[in-house]
């Protein structure tokens, strides 16, 4: 079954507030295996809320709707609602009445007597109901929901505030939903990410290839975010058992074709992933950061528990501080400048020593706007990593980007350096 979603407000398209609702919606609704075909937003203009709702009502058995229901003259969307009431039974008016419901002014009024206040007048609009909608009760809010059914499409209205919409759709719109799903055929939705780093997105699909095709079920597609591509996979049965098994099996093609690329599935982060390794290991790290600033050690401590694998490190930002804090020769400075292989080697030799952890990580680099020069452009960062009884290697990464992106790509790569170095020889990149 499919639905379709519709949030209305100016903020919205204005851009001043993110539509969370209906990606919440969305996700709630394919617990239940309903695929949404579209989300739309809608300025708070009734034509336009009308027509919308006219569209999406032909186009899905099942329309869920929020905001626009308070109780100002930018609150249009229950007389949206009458209008397309109105031309879904060809009424000569294109709109139906308006009607008290006095149920929902009892509740309100009892609301705000609860509050110690008497009920502003003009609240009173948010009884009203077009004729052939019916009011769903709001406990959280004064806003009271509205249900009606055009073209046979079964349509529910929350209030767009999130908390009051999550109240409203747990306790009087998902309930239905079961209901409704017991005259279809029942379809299950399971979904997962496998999360990479390292690869751009068109490397990335092009190693899955054929996995991406679209008439495959599962689905496979990739999405991009802060320098991970992310591999989205969907399977849709009608039998939750069956979806679970094609899902997990497309997975684990997706992890066969990517190899060591992959660093985790669904939320966990990059720095949690290789926190795990080390600790699994039993092996500890320590930074030595310059132009990241210390982001890398921050990204490590964002992890609750990383004391058990992360000593500590040095933010050495001038040349001074490199040589006073990690004795970094100032003639290697001198010679090759502090954005260098030397000294990135000389930082990560350091605060593995200092420190007596497996493993050290350090960042040199140019994160601009200025700084730049023709060999070291801004992005040249040099990542070096130190270890126990093994020698130092650094590597020369160009980053693209401002200067919060080449500082962010920086650290990642630094942590996903050490992560190729935990895993096994066979699955290092080649
Ligand atoms: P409304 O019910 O239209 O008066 O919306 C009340 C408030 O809820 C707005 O001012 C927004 O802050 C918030 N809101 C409305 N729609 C959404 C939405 N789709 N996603 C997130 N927040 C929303
Ligand atoms: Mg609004």
């Amino acid at each position: 079954m499919h639905a379709c979603i519709l949030s209305i407000g100016d903020e919205l398209v204005l851009g001043q507030t993110v539509d969370t609702n209906s990606a919440h919606l969305s996700r709630r609704l394919a617990e239940y295996g309903i695929s949404t075909l579209y989300h739309q937003t809608v300025a708070d203009d009734r034509p336009a809320i009308a027509k919308a709702i006219d569209r999406a009502c032909r186009d899905a058995p099942l329309v869920i709707i929020s905001g626009g229901l308070g109780p100002t003259d930018d609150d249009l969307t229950r007389f949206a609602l009458a209008d397309a009431i109105g031309m879904a039974t060809d009424h000569p008016d294109r709109t139906v009445e308006l009607q008290l419901d006095q149920p929902s002014i009892d509740q309100m009024q009892s609301r705000y007597k609860s509050l110690g206040r008497p009920m502003p007048k003009r609240n009173t609009v948010q009884a009203m109901k077009p004729l052939g909608a019916t009011m769903i009760e709001n406990t959280c809010g004064t806003a009271p929901g509205l249900r009606a059914t055009i073209h046979d499409a079964l349509v529910f209205i929350t209030p767009g505030v999130p908390r009051e919409m999550f109240t409203m759709y747990d306790r009087d719109i998902e309930p239905v939903i079961r209901e409704l799903l017991l005259d279809h055929e029942p379809r299950v939705i399971r979904t997962s990410k496998i999360n990479t780093f390292g690869t751009g997105e068109s490397n990335v699909a092009e190693m899955l290839g054929d996995l991406m095709a679209r008439h495959r079920n599962p689905t496979v597609g990739t999405t991009v975010a802060k320098g991970y591509v992310s591999v989205r996979v969907r399977s849709e049965s009608n039998d939750l058992e069956h979806a679970q098994q094609e899902l997990e099996k497309t997975i684990a093609l997706v992890e066969a074709k990517l190899g060591s690329i992959v660093f985790s599935h669904n939320d966990v982060s990059l720095q949690a992933a290789t926190l795990d390794i080390l600790q699994a290991q039993q092996k500890t790290i320590a930074t030595a950061e310059s132009c990241t600033g210390g982001l890398l050690g921050k990204m490590l401590t964002d992890v609750p528990g990383s004391s058990a694998a992360y000593l500590g490190g040095w933010v050495t930002y001038t040349n001074d501080m490199k040589t006073a804090e990690l004795a970094v020769n100032p003639e290697l400075i001198k010679t090759h400048g502090a954005v260098s292989e030397p000294v990135a080697l000389a930082m990560a030799d350091a605060a593995r020593t200092r420190t007596n952890a497996h493993f050290a990580l350090a960042i040199t680099g140019i994160a601009g706007p200025d700084g730049g020069t023709e060999d070291k452009p801004v992005g040249t960062v040099y990542i070096a990593l130190a270890q126990h009884q093994q020698p130092t290697t650094a590597k020369r990464h160009q980053f693209i980007g401002d200067r919060e992106t080449i500082r962010d790509r920086a650290a990642k790569t630094a942590l996903n350096t050490l992560r190729f170095q935990l895993l096994p020889p066979h699955n290092s990149p080649a």
